[in-house]
């Protein structure tokens, strides 16, 4: 099979139409930035345990923050196209947490424990 005879024939398994609504791809656009500033976060500090052998100065500390304020203003607006409010999304994630640890599942794997 040639590659654009792949190409053709993976339409048919692509479940998503096709769209031009400037409000589904603004909110594509930060769930693709989501994982970006995730990825520029890790990046950074692999780095600095990587070249600095794990000791972060003020300013490396302060450029890891940079990036996990990147990370959290799309993880904000994420919450804002859905109308979840950012503080709901933090309670509730204590909430979650709080239930693991009541019950001793914190660790393990799965969302739902
Ligand atoms: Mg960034």
């Amino acid at each position: 099979m040639d590659f654009d005879e792949y190409q053709k024939k993976t339409k048919k398994y692509d479940l998503s139409e096709e769209t031009t609504d400037l409000k589904a791809v603004g909110f594509i656009e930060k769930v693709l930035g989501l994982t970006g500033e995730a990825g520029e976060t890790a990046d950074k500090i692999k780095k600095l345990l990587r070249d600095k052998d794990g000791k972060f100065t003020d300013e490396d500390k302060d450029g890891v923050k940079k990036e996990l304020g990147d990370t959290l203003w799309y993880v904000a607006a994420i919450a804002r196209y859905l109308d979840i409010p950012l503080s709901d999304v933090a309670s509730s994630n204590i909430d979650k947490l709080e239930s693991r640890y009541q019950r001793n599942r914190i660790h393990g794997a799965g969302d739902e424990r």
